[in-house]
């Protein structure tokens, strides 16, 4: 498609747009008392309008039912959970059996290393990007010395070149061939949250089981975001939270695949609690752990249902639409605001430079943008003009037009501010 940076063109784009209502379907902020440009659905994704009445059902069931609530609400908060593996398992392309919700994610990234990082004898490395996201790094660590090995020694990461913005696939499979039989897990990113790049998750997976380790994934930044196919590929394990592209709201609970293949396998161990034992004998209260046949095994605690509510609530419009569709338009309005943003960079003359991967299949819906000339004055000037970005050291801007509520017009009236800023600057 041949673009335009002009204000028709990019509203013809929206009349065009098959999801353009679902904009109407969110809560925007507003900076002097028009809607914002909102980029920051990486971070924390907008509000549905539906999510107060999946919040408020539960208030009124717990008035007016206390503890009766747990069976006998219209949504039983006793397996209120469940109603979020099927429309997730479409979401990350596992069985619903594969998908339970609990915690919040480095919680559960701990968790399931409990199963999956079990360093015995020569096999204790744990292979890693380098810059890998701080929680990562941290649990990461912790983990190593948890076990009684030093993380400099235990902990390898995968190098970017000197010079370059992205991994290689590459140098990510020559790591880990070298690191062989000494490497117990792979855990990586599967979209990097700085640069937006896309790792590819299918080879990755196969290389790290043909040296015999276990291979999880950290998809904060890609659950929502990209398609996947989390028991096809064959991955062991993958959490992600539900506040960045899944619009569930600030720090709420995570989501886990665990492949089918460790279901009922009595050579994982995890950390076990009453909320993964079998619902039929779970209230007999008995002393044995008889576990749930799929992933709800993993789960300890009785659900925090007011949690789950707003991401049952978004779920139900990531079901209406489908990854599909989203992953459709995704495609377009990254694609024009790419087109808008070198478009800006010729008519001022700036250096600005995109380091996420221009190859669609290696970029989700975020771009970052280096800018070499402009500051921390121009990230003020937008923020102040009602265009929400983040901001990351040394000079980065990430920008993720979220598909379910970014428009067309967005993208242009964007390129417009960030042009003046420039100008005044
Ligand atoms: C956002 C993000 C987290 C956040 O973890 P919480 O436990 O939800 O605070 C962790 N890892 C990555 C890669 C992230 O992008």
């Amino acid at each position: 498609m041949q673009f335009k940076n002009t204000k028709e063109f990019a509203q013809q784009l929206d009349s065009q747009d098959q999801l353009s209502t679902y904009r109407e379907q969110f809560i925007f902020p507003k900076v002097d008392g028009k809607q914002v440009i909102y980029f920051t659905g990486n971070s924390l994704g907008l509000q549905p309008k539906n999510t107060q009445q999946y919040v408020d059902e539960i208030m009124k069931d717990w008035g007016e039912l206390a503890v009766e609530g747990h069976f006998y609400a219209d949504k039983p908060w006793w397996d209120y959970h469940e109603r979020l593996a099927e429309p997730l398992s479409k979401i990350v392309g596992a069985k619903p059996s594969e998908i339970t919700v609990m915690n919040t994610l480095t919680v559960n990234l701990h968790l399931l290393m409990v199963s999956f990082y079990r360093p015995e004898g020569k096999r204790y490395k744990i292979i890693c990007e380098e810059k890998a996201f701080p929680s990562d790094q941290y649990m990461l660590q912790s983990q190593v010395k948890f076990h009684g090995y030093n993380p400099e020694d235990a902990i390898v990461e995968i190098k970017k070149r000197d010079g370059e913005h992205n991994f290689r696939t590459e140098d990510i499979l020559d790591t880990i061939k070298k690191v062989g039989e000494e490497c117990a897990l792979i855990l990586i990113g599967g979209v990097n949250y700085y640069t937006g790049q896309v790792f590819d998750m299918k080879t990755i997976t196969k290389a790290g089981h043909d040296i015999g380790a276990f291979v999880g994934w950290d998809l904060a930044h890609a659950a929502g975001n990209i398609k996947l196919e989390l028991h096809d590929w064959n991955v062991d394990f993958a959490a992600w939270c539900s506040y960045k592209y899944m619009n569930s709201g600030p720090g709420n609970a995570s989501g886990c695949f665990i492949h089918e293949r460790f279901h009922n396998k009595k050579d994982i161990p995890r950390f076990e609690g009453w909320w993964g034992t079998s619902k039929e004998t779970r209230f007999l209260m008995k002393p044995e752990f008889e576990p749930m046949s799929n992933a709800d095994a993993w789960q300890l605690s009785n659900a925090p249902v007011l949690a789950m509510a707003p991401y049952l609530a978004s779920l139900q419009l990531f079901d209406s639409v489908g990854m599909d569709a989203l992953i459709e338009k995704r495609n377009l309005i990254v694609s024009y605001l790419e087109f808008v943003l070198k478009e800006i960079d010729k008519e001022v003359d700036s250096t600005f430079e995109i380091i996420t991967p221009s190859d669609p299949q290696e970029r989700g819906t975020q771009l970052s943008v280096f800018l070499h000339g402009e500051g921390r004055k121009l990230f003020d000037y937008l923020m102040k003009k009602g265009v929400i970005v983040d901001w990351r050291e040394p000079n980065v801007i990430r920008l993720a037009p979220a598909p379910f509520y970014c428009s067309y017009e967005d993208m242009y009236e964007f390129g417009q501010i960030l042009k003046q800023g420039i100008l005044e600057q």
